[in-house]
């Protein structure tokens, strides 16, 4: 192949020494003529690209926030599922009588009777994680009171709403038939507030009946039904001794 056809294909050819010379300095120039500075990051593009992470990372947050939350919801959903079996195995094996209590009360019952009656503990779930909701920050502690069973001593994270004040009085006995007469499969029997809960910022401190109901959000609680169904319902902003609470 002709000389001029080679060097202009640029292929190595079996050129004079003096000339292969030439080559190679006009290489290791070329090699060297980059600085090292435009390898480097400059202080904008390190700039932007932290931007970039914070931006992306703002965005991905939210989606895990909700991502956990909606796996701890389908765990709690499991949990209240056991509770509902546990209790029709007990009412099977107790003349239709629900338990008192979901776990034993502790010797603090508020001066609720009941104490020395078997639980639903008691052999009708498999363990006692069933009773803790992942969304409980306080594991079993809930800070707030509606008249349900749930107390601070209780080591649960629902509230129980067949529990011992309404069975072991005549007003109590006869407003639980009216309610269930009233509301039947609706009638809900165990809820957890915890998932709203986590949004709508109640505490110790803050908690206030008037006050927190009203506060807006599309997070709701879940609640085992009388017929043994799990769902999510809303409480309302006033009547909320008022059943069976509003389902949107
Ligand atoms: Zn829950």
């Amino acid at each position: 192949m002709p000389k001029q056809i080679v060097d202009q294909l640029g292929w190595t050819s079996r050129a004079p020494l003096g000339h292969k010379t030439v080559q190679t300095r006009r290489c290791s120039r070329s090699v060297t003529a980059f600085p090292s500075a435009t390898n480097a990051f400059t202080l904008i593009e390190l700039l932007v690209v932290i931007a970039i992470i914070a931006i992306l990372s703002g965005l991905l947050f939210p989606t895990l926030h909700r991502a956990k939350e909606l796996s701890r919801r389908m765990h709690c959903t499991n949990n209240l599922r056991q509770i509902g079996l546990g209790i029709q195995m007990y009412r099977e094996e107790n003349g239709d009588r629900p338990p008192l209590y979901l776990v034993n009360p502790g010797r603090n019952t508020h001066g609720f009777p009941g104490g020395n009656q078997p639980y639903l503990e008691k052999g009708y779930l498999p363990n006692t994680n069933s009773f803790i909701c992942l969304s409980d920050r306080t594991q079993g502690h809930i800070p707030i009171d509606l008249d349900w069973e749930y107390f601070g001593d209780f080591t649960t994270s629902y509230a129980y709403h067949l529990g011992a004040w309404f069975q072991c009085t005549q007003e109590g006995r006869d407003w639980l038939k009216q309610q269930l007469e009233r509301w039947q499969a609706r009638y809900i029997v165990a809820a957890c507030p915890w998932h709203r809960h986590l949004y709508s910022g109640w505490t110790v401190k803050t908690y206030d009946p008037q006050r927190s109901f009203r506060h807006k959000t599309n997070i709701r609680d879940l609640c085992l039904r009388y017929d043994g169904s799990v769902d999510s319902f809303r409480w309302p902003t006033t009547n909320w001794h008022e059943e069976p609470y509003l389902v949107h």
